[in-house]
């Protein structure tokens, strides 16, 4: 018997090879396959007019084989097998490259169903390399109807995996629901069972509706009912105060280089009042990319540490963590706070050149020798006990898991002390809603930019402008200014992002720019090097990095002033307005280039939205309007990586299953009644906390 939590290994059909090419999806257990939802559906269902279908489009065909016969082609050394189908409406030819045994599987007159896109040819219409399967009479799996697609590596076919969803699903037999019985009633869901089938395979548009509808109300209702069980949990616990230094807070403020925006003093403000009290604060401050979050989180760290409680500033990555080491130790340069930085890789106090010990490290946390400690998760898993902490600090990131806020209680160092909490995050998302879907948080929003930012020129260009805009890029340079390069990556199986940014490399540094300063900057990188080379772009001695999306958060080079997105076409509006966010920090003139061939008029209309406005919510809104009715999830959602198929603009589910969250706790705060529903939050939290 196989369970969800099972490997995926155990799935019959799965041996070591499969299992090793579905461990690069992400795939390790069960769950994690049947979770691995298509991201879009071609409708099949309906008869296609082999006459008349348009060059560029997804076809599928249901017809006979008329002919079938291998070739060579006449230039490059290549088998070709082409077939003529017909299904009454007309002929259309099919080609497959290099897959002779194609024919020893299909004869003339068999009955098939066939997908793929007609392109141009000198020959004429041709479909490429199609998917196909025979139709003996029953039914198919894999081409009529609607045709789930599968985001995929390049050794793992969207036969393969459709195959290998069904064999785990006949395997697993009945689903066991985690929802209580009554919430699936009151608000009248399919079973989990139901939901789970009908993604993978289903038979009409309704049951991809029905499906993603009880999937989205799972994510969404087990954030809320975290919130709630945290709600209850951390109710009657106890912080250190930290008062409002008045002197120390005007003196500091009147040191910056700049004058706070409104927004900025506002929450400043908020959050100052809120660290006054004994009840630990848990406060979100949202602000797009650029307003300026850094100053105010540092304003609540210079008041705690000029009373001598500790702080913590978690970020997400490393280069992260280490600008904002720099970025700390600058604006309190002459206030005698000690900053530290705890990372995997790297571990120092102020300006110290050389890596502390791990052990000398965790000691002048513990002894209080250190005032405010930047780092990664490693800081959190690491066995760290502060002297004193009173407040901990989360970039960047959506929410704090309750399993890592707990991690942190237990390192205050002071009995039955919680830490105040802040998460920072420039994820657009209404305070109405944000209160709901974190029923436990206060929400700060900044909602201005610092006074005499310009605008980001932003520009779609397409190949044949690229030769202007490099010339463009290299004045910019002469000027002194900077430039970020980000690719996307060439197949998912390059998760590093290591191919796609070393090509881009190659030809800039080989032909473009052969005299300029070019350096590449990806996930296969050691952390030492990636900080030595964005240590040097922050002091302009490089002048173009080439980069995956690892520059997506934080990063803050003011003097870089131009983005440009290779492939932008790839990436969901979200990621690009944040890809975007990287330039236009400082005083001069910005411009962000989306390079895209993509000529598709849904495309264009997507970057052009980019284009025409820089306001995040908006953007965020956009991209999802412009979703095809089909797509149910991309890098679109990139901007928001708690969910998988919810998205922020799905009011009315927010809604019932913040009242269902309600429900249950009242119930039963601990889940005691519930045990699958208390075995799924475990099984959540043990996750987000490994990842
Ligand atoms: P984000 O909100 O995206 O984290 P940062 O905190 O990194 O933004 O700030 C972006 C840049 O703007 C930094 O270089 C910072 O020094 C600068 N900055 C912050 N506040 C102001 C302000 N009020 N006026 C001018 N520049 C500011
Ligand atoms: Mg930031």
């Amino acid at each position: 018997m196989i369970l969800l939590y099972s490997s995926v290994g155990r799935v019959n059909k799965i041996g070591l090879a499969m299992g090793k090419k579905l461990k690069k999806l992400g795939i390790d257990t069960v769950e994690d396959l049947l979770y691995h939802f298509p991201f879009r559906y071609d409708d099949f269902a309906t008869a296609t007019n082999l006459e008349k279908i348009p060059v560029g489009e997804n076809v599928n065909i249901v017809g006979f084989v008329d002919l079938i016969q291998n070739r060579r082609s006449p230039h490059k050394k290549m088998s070709l097998t082409e077939a003529i189908i017909s299904n009454g409406s007309g002929q259309v030819k099919a080609i497959w490259f290099n897959q002779p045994f194609i024919i020893r599987n299909l004869k003339t007159g068999d009955q098939i169903s066939l997908s793929g896109r007609l392109e141009d040819s000198f020959s004429g219409p041709v479909i490429k390399s199609p998917v196909y399967e025979k139709i003996s009479g029953g039914q198919t799996t894999h081409t009529q109807g609607i045709i789930p697609n599968y985001a995929l590596t390049t050794s793992i076919t969207q036969k393969q995996i459709r195959f290998l969803i069904k064999c785990a699903l006949q395997q697993i037999g009945e689903i066991e629901d985690f929802l209580p019985k009554e919430i699936i009633a009151d608000y009248n869901l399919p079973s989990l069972h139901d939901a789970i089938n009908k993604i993978h395979f289903p038979e009409s548009k309704l049951d991809v509706e029905q499906a993603k509808y009880r999937l989205a109300f799972d994510e969404l209702f087990l954030v809320q009912l975290e919130s709630q069980i945290t709600k209850i949990e951390t109710g009657g616990s106890l912080a250190l105060p930290i008062k409002f230094l008045e002197d120390e807070t005007r003196n500091y403020v009147n040191s910056l280089p700049f004058k706070l925006t409104d927004a900025q003093k506002k929450s400043s403000w908020e959050i100052l009042q809120d660290l006054a009290k004994d009840k630990p604060m848990t406060r979100m401050l949202e602000g797009d990319v650029g307003s300026g979050k850094t100053v105010v989180a540092s304003m609540a760290i210079l008041n705690a540490a000029k009373q001598n409680i500790q702080s913590v500033l978690m970020v997400p990555t490393e280069i992260l963590a280490t600008q904002h080491f720099r970025g700390l130790r600058r604006l309190f340069a002459e206030t005698g706070i000690r900053v530290g930085i705890m990372t995997r890789n790297e571990r120092k106090i102020d300006d110290e050149e050389e890596n502390l010990s791990k052990k000398k490290m965790i000691e002048k946390i513990a002894s209080g020798e250190v005032d405010t400690v930047v780092g990664t998760h490693a800081l959190i898993q690491d066995d760290v006990i502060f002297s004193k902490l009173g407040l901990s600090i989360i970039d960047e990131q959506h929410r704090f898991g309750v399993e890592q806020r707990k991690n942190l209680t237990q390192k205050s160092g002071q009995a039955g002390i919680t830490p105040h909490l802040l998460s920072m995050t420039a994820t657009p998302i209404p305070r109405s809603l944000a209160l709901v879907l974190y029923g436990d948080l206060d929400v700060s929003i900044i909602n201005q930019l610092p006074a005499g930012r310009k605008p980001i020129l932003t520009q779609i260009v397409p190949e044949e402008k690229r030769e202007k805009m490099y010339q463009f890029l290299r004045e910019k340079i002469n000027e002194g200014r900077q430039v970020f390069v980000v690719c996307p990556l060439i197949d998912i199986s390059d998760r590093m992002g290591v191919k796609s940014v070393e090509e881009e490399y190659q030809k800039l540094k080989g032909q473009i720019f052969p005299d300029l300063q070019i350096e590449m900057l990806h996930g296969k990188l050691r952390s030492a090097e990636k900080e030595e080379i964005m240590g040097r772009f922050t002091r302009n001695e490089i002048n173009i990095l080439v980069s995956t999306s690892v520059i997506e958060v934080g990063v803050d080079v003011p003097n870089a002033s131009i983005m440009l997105i290779e492939g932008a076409d790839r990436f969901g509006l979200a990621q690009l307005h944040q890809f975007r966010g990287r330039v236009g920090r400082g005083e001069h003139q910005s411009y962000c280039f989306l390079a895209s061939d993509n000529s598709n008029s849904k495309t264009k209309q997507r970057l052009d939205a980019l284009v025409k406005t820089q306001d995040g919510f908006l953007l965020a809104q956009t991209d999802l309007k412009m979703r095809g009715p089909g797509e149910v999830y991309g890098t679109s959602q990139k901007g928001f990586p708690e969910f998988k198929v919810a998205t922020l603009f799905d009011q009315k589910l927010i809604k019932n299953s913040n009242e269902a969250a309600i429900k249950i706790t009242q119930k039963s705060s601990n889940l005691e009644i519930y045990p699958e529903l208390k075995q799924k939050i475990r099984e959540k939290q043990r996750i987000a906390h490994m990842e």
